[in-house]
């Protein structure tokens, strides 16, 4: 039998149907297995970690697997009008490849801009549904700041006060029993090799050699443990200088739910000597107008 385009055409349909077809079946078991995960956790505070490491990557698979499939299904489509020439193969493949792509780009960008307060929503849903003991079946209180700094020992409050780590208590008021939980702090702090807690904080930063635009730089950093004070010190690359200079500007599309809600917009700059600069601004258009016209003075 001689191999012609119609028998290729042939061929390709079965095989693009069936990415299609499952594609959007691999879509449908990603989202469904993750639905059933947060379920099955009965414990609060593993739904809460499950969702925190899970959630936003699951939901772009399960949205790169329907793009798969919708690309796919495109490739099957206006049948007879590709059998009339190669080109319109390439043109309809074309069509459908951008299209795919733009429907993962932009599922990505909202991912990365809408999706966060969302997220954010979930997981404070999960850390303060009120706790249930296990043994009483009594519902626990969650204790306040001071509250809870007699159930913590001393290198638990020294992370919570570098905002490294963050402990919530709850307790059961009748029987006493209680129950810690813990949390990522705001700020980073690393693991002392000393102690094991979260206290180890950047003190300074020490330049040894410039970077120039043709060879990297040399800096020290020095760290220290704000709970033991163990001393620890790291040499880093400093990037070569770039040739542009380009200035960072907010995405203009940022926007919050309720932007007339929003007093205050801050910007924290971390700049290579070691000092940080915080300014505060009253919309996201006043920061990035702000970032056009920033520079570091020596
Ligand atoms: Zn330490």
């Amino acid at each position: 039998m001689e191999f012609t385009y119609s028998n290729f055409l042939g061929i390709w349909q079965i095989f693009i149907i069936g990415l299609a077809v499952l594609s959007a079946l691999a879509g449908i078991v990603i989202f469904i297995t993750h639905r059933l995960k947060i379920t099955s956790l009965s414990d609060y505070k593993q739904k809460y970690d499950y969702i925190a490491a899970n959630d936003t990557k699951m939901i772009l698979y399960t949205i790169v697997a329907f793009a798969i499939s919708i690309t796919a299904f495109i490739n099957s489509v206006y049948h007879d009008t590709v059998l009339l020439s190669f080109i319109w193969f390439c043109v309809r493949m074309f069509i459908a490849l951008c299209l795919g792509t733009l429907i993962v780009y932009i599922s990505n960008l909202m991912i990365k801009f809408a999706y966060p307060s969302t997220l954010e929503r979930k997981m404070k849903h999960w850390r303060y549904k009120p706790r249930v003991n296990k043994k009483t079946g009594n519902t626990m209180k969650l204790l306040s700041e001071d509250e809870e700094d007699v159930h913590l020992d001393e290198g638990m409050q020294a992370e919570e006060n570098v905002f490294s780590v963050d402990y919530d208590v709850w307790v059961d008021e009748e029987t006493g029993d209680v129950q810690i939980e813990k949390y990522p702090g705001h700020l980073i702090a690393h693991q002392c090799n000393s102690c094991g807690f979260k206290t180890m904080k950047l003190v300074k930063e020490e330049i040894v050699t410039s970077p120039t635009q043709e060879s990297d730089g040399e800096m020290i950093k020095y760290y220290k443990c704000s709970y033991c004070n163990a001393k620890r010190n790291k040499n880093v690359k400093v990037a070569k200088l770039s040739q542009t200079e380009t200035h960072y500007e907010l995405p203009a599309h940022l926007h919050f739910k309720n932007e007339e809600k929003v007093n205050r917009v801050a910007l924290e700059i971390y700049i290579s000597n070691g000092k940080t600069k915080v300014f505060e601004f009253g919309s996201t258009k006043q920061a990035s107008e702000f970032l056009k016209e920033f520079k570091i003075e020596d």
